[in-house]
This record gives structure tokens, C-alpha cells and sequence, in this order.
């Protein structure tokens, strides 16, 4: 014999008739309830896929005319630090943050070179190493 409970659907509150794994009064309110889901999933997304565009175009452009930057000037330009699509080590141990094919290489507390890699971002180079985060 299932259990019957009194439990309240969770997306629209109404009471669930049924059985108890129940979660949704009907299929319109557990549709409703996975693409609501699904649209915050793909807003996150959306957010960070700007940011990372944004950070591209920051380098992108500061990379025509210079070929190292004050940190301050780069934030100052709209750069957001904690976004980078890779990194990667030299073999003389300093880190390349990387936007896509731009990036930057720090090299004092003040000062970072600013990167451009080749066309096929995703071949590492000899003189590199990635990072692997799933370790
Ligand atoms: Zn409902």
C-alpha cells in the first residue's frame, strides 16, 4: 500500500493528490518548474559568457597599442580578474591567463604583459603546460 501525504505542489503551492514522490499537481507545473530551472541555468551562463566577451575585448584592444599594462589601468578599463578561460604555466613557472587567445602574464605586483597566442588557442605550446583543474 503507497503512502498517501499531504504535500503541496512546488510550483504553483496547490495541495499534490497522489502519490508520495509526487512534486507537481500536474505536467503543466513540472514543465513550468524545469524551464524556469533550465532559464536560470542558461542566465548564469549568459552572465559569464559576457564577462569573458568583455574581458577578450579588453585585451583585444589595449593588445594593439601596448604590450604590457598597469594592473590599475586594466581594471580600471572594466577587466574582471577572476574570468579566464585558461591558464597556463611556463616552464619558468609564471602563470598566462587567458581569454580565449588574449591574456596576460604577470609581471610585477603592478605591471602584466599582455598575451596574444596562436591562432589554435588549443594546442599548448612546448613551452607550456596546462593546468589540469580536474585532479
Ligand atoms: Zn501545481
Amino acid at each position: 500500500m503507497e503512502t498517501i501525504l499531504k504535500k503541496n505542489c512546488i510550483t504553483c503551492g496547490s495541495q499534490v493528490k497522489g502519490r508520495s514522490d509526487k512534486k507537481f499537481c500536474d505536467d503543466y507545473c513540472r514543465n513550468e518548474f524545469h524551464n524556469r530551472r533550465a532559464g536560470r541555468q542558461d542566465e548564469v551562463v549568459r552572465n559569464v559568457n559576457a564577462i569573458l566577451k568583455q574581458n577578450r575585448k579588453i585585451l583585444e584592444e589595449l593588445a594593439e597599442a601596448k604590450k604590457t599594462i598597469r594592473v590599475a589601468e586594466l581594471a580600471m578599463a572594466g577587466y574582471r580578474f577572476g574570468y579566464c578561460t585558461e591558464l597556463k604555466r611556463t616552464v619558468r613557472g609564471a602563470t598566462h591567463f587567458y581569454c580565449y587567445e588574449y591574456g596576460y602574464s604577470p609581471l610585477n605586483s603592478e605591471k602584466v604583459k599582455i598575451l596574444k597566442s596562436a591562432k589554435n588557442a588549443e594546442k599548448s605550446s612546448k613551452s607550456t603546460q596546462k593546468i589540469d583543474f580536474r585532479a
